[in-house]
């Protein structure tokens, strides 16, 4: 892990999807509407999701996107105030999500709606090469490509425990936790070893 800027402060990055709320709920439904595809959660061992056509996935998790599922989204149980805390303690948070720019307005709906508070909103398919320029110190997020690439550029990686990522949880700087109260708190003890 690179010098943090100053004592006890770090430079925090945020995924969105299955980070901040659920979302396996919401691309599986659109699945089964659109395709009659069912993807069960707990078969989803890996990143590739194999039941959908690549078109087909990319038009699913579009529309995830729309404005009204963006706006729609319930966060995690104590997602909200973890990152509130993190606020008030002076760290910095870049919210990033791998989803179009023109989705980044209902995005900043919902991030206000919620009351997550952030310093910067990053809406692009290019997270991890961005999280280096902004020199991120904690990238927490789900993805296991994006846990390892993290970790290649010395950032620490922290998720909420899922089929996908099992795999990489409590490996050396990956943190992982089942739900944010125990996620936040294992960050914090990361951090303060800093
Ligand atoms: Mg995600």
């Amino acid at each position: 892990m690179r010098a943090l800027p100053y004592r006890g402060v770090a430079r925090i990055a945020l995924d969105i999807d299955s980070t901040l709320h659920h979302y396996w709920d919401l691309l599986e439904g659109i699945a089964m509407e659109r395709y009659g595809v069912a993807l069960p959660y707990a078969e989803q061992r890996d990143w590739g999701i194999t039941g959908l056509e690549r078109e087909q996935l990319i038009a699913a998790v579009e529309e995830t996107h729309s404005d009204e599922n963006i706006e729609g989204a319930e966060p995690y149980e104590g997602a909200v105030d973890a990152v509130r805390r993190w606020h008030g303690a002076g760290h910095w948070i870049h919210v990033t999500s791998h989803r179009r720019e023109v989705c980044a307005p209902a995005t900043k709906r919902w991030l206000e709606a919620t009351g997550i508070p952030y310093h910067d909103l990053h809406c692009s398919f290019d997270k991890i090469s961005r999280c280096v320029e902004l020199e991120i110190d904690l990238l927490v997020d789900d993805s296991p490509v994006n846990i390892e690439r993290a970790r290649e550029h010395g950032m620490l990686a922290a998720t909420i425990s899922h089929p996908w990522n099992e795999r990489l949880l409590d490996r050396d700087g990956v943190i992982g936790a089942p739900s944010w109260p125990e996620l936040e708190r294992r960050v914090d003890e990361a951090l303060a070893r800093t």
